[in-house]
């Protein structure tokens, strides 16, 4: 089947017999990521928790501690 990458528009063919193909004609995920855009995306995420931003539960942690 062929897929539309969400990001970029980029036209990608799954095949009919992987899980991914699968999901997206059953409607369980209804977004399809290229490579490329995954990996941008994958690569982003982890530059995110590198540097410290989703430090979101250890600060409310500290808090309790100070409570
Ligand atoms: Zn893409």
């Amino acid at each position: 089947m062929q897929v539309k990458c969400t990001l970029c528009d980029r036209i990608d063919t799954l095949m009919d017999s992987t899980l991914q193909a699968k999901r997206l004609r059953n409607r369980r995920i209804n977004m399809y990521l290229c490579k490329t855009c995954y990996d941008r995306i994958d690569a982003k995420t982890k530059e995110r928790h590198a540097t410290g931003k989703f430090r979101l539960y250890e600060e409310k942690r500290q808090d309790d501690q100070f409570i």
